[in-house]
């Protein structure tokens, strides 16, 4: 039995954007890491696990997972916000992490064992021009990646227009480049018949829309998207307006993935139960960590639903670990979407994960497989973290507008 000591925050990377979690214990060298990482809202996620959860931690048996889990859960009284659910997640995560180093056991082998022999991954292929896209694509093809999804340039690209192009000065407040529905809906099918005429049908590819369209031409897109058999839509629909899957379900048989704004399970219950969805694609910790995430992909799997657990950008090392490592045991899994690190960001993370063209290979390390190097980490992040922030970027329509990402 190991007896938590202490819980901490650590903040790294050049750019201020990861937070980890670590959970200290009373047996020599026993730790756990967690991933508690919020691009945009650190300091709050950070003062949830210092201020709320570490002091209830103190003195605890490291090994009750599911007994700590349930009460911090309920111990702010509200519960499943963003910042909580996250903070939850990191010492979730630390936890399992410490627990696999109690038993000697990589975690995949806590939940169940291996049921595959390497983790398939999806790339993000990305070009400002369909040439430049197709050159991006065929690099991905060439190394054999699973699943490539494919964006024309950034979220909502192929849908931004100039407004200000070929017209007279006009005293609109509103940015040059703006998105619009209509263009979105005409680039997309074309995006996809060009890659089908240099690819052929084989090439398994997805697309992330961002939740940048009106409910309708949602429904519209993913119908014009039926041709081209895609592996899966993403975030169509904007967490708002969960209910218009029931309308697109009928209209359309292009698979759908969703999730990575959620942190709620009443999100997600009602997508799975009704069968509106074909993926669920929350962060493992934004969600609450690997105690959620297994039971969520449980509960998919009674209803024919896979997992494609959310990585990109913004993830740390640990967060893709925590993933992998259900990847590893839960037979309902889908794909796993990829992220890569520096070298300078992966030596912070001796046992980082690395990508080897397209696949994740798990190690018999025991835990989750990665460290953190707490000097290395200081000094990446260098002073980043002061005066952090960042708030997402939004997108704006022709008037002015807002757009939800
Ligand atoms: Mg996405």
């Amino acid at each position: 039995m190991s007896r938590i000591t202490d819980v901490r925050t650590i903040r790294t990377r050049a750019d201020g954007g990861w937070t980890l979690v670590k959970v200290e214990t009373d047996q020599p060298g026993l730790y756990g890491i967690g991933s508690a990482s919020d691009y945009f809202n650190p300091g709050a996620v950070a003062a949830v696990v210092e201020q709320l959860y570490a002091p209830q931690l103190r003195g605890r048996d490291a090994g009750d997972v599911e007994e700590i889990w349930q009460t911090l859960y309920a111990s702010g009284y509200w519960r499943n916000g963003a910042a909580t659910n996250t903070a939850l997640g990191g010492i979730d995560v630390a936890l399992w992490d410490i627990k696999g180093k109690e038993a000697g056991l990589p975690v995949h082998q806590l939940l169940g064992g291996r049921t595959r022999a390497a983790v398939p991954c999806y790339a993000h292929a990305a070009g400002h021009t369909l040439d430049d896209l197709v050159e991006d694509v065929r690099r991905y093809v060439d190394e054999g990646w699973p699943v490539i999804r494919c964006q024309q340039g950034a979220y909502g690209g192929g849908g931004f227009l100039d407004r200000t192009a070929g017209r007279a000065p006009h005293r609109l407040d509103a940015p040059a480049v703006v998105f619009d529905d209509e263009a979105y809906l005409r680039s997309t099918p074309a995006m996809f018949e060009r890659l089908r005429a240099e690819f052929g049908p084989q090439v398994k590819l997805s697309h992330d829309v961002h939740e940048h369209l009106a409910p309708q031409n949602a429904v519209i897109l993913a119908r014009s998207l039926d041709p081209y058999r895609l592996f899966f839509l993403e975030d169509v629909l904007p967490p708002e307006q969960l209910h218009w899957y029931r309308n697109l379900r009928q209209a359309s048989s292009t698979p759908q993935a969703v999730g990575e704004l959620f942190v709620n399970p009443h999100e997600w219950q009602p997508l799975i139960q009704e069968r509106l969805i074909d993926f669920v694609r929350t962060r493992v910790s934004k969600i609450g960590g690997i105690t959620p995430a297994r039971k969520l992909a449980a509960f998919a799997e009674a209803y024919g639903v896979r997992t494609a657990w959310q990585e990109g950008g913004d993830n740390d090392p640990v967060n893709l670990a925590a993933a992998f490592h259900l990847d590893m045991a839960v037979w309902n899994f889908g794909i796993q979407e990829e992220n890569h690190f520096t070298d300078a960001e992966a030596e912070v993370f001796p046992g980082c994960p690395r990508v080897d063209r397209g696949y994740l290979y798990p190690s018999d390390r025991p835990g989750l497989g990665v460290d953190l190097d707490e000097p290395k980490a200081a000094a990446l992040l260098g002073g980043a973290a002061e005066g952090y922030h960042r708030p997402y970027g939004i997108d704006r329509r022709a008037d002015g507008t807002a757009v939800r990402p």
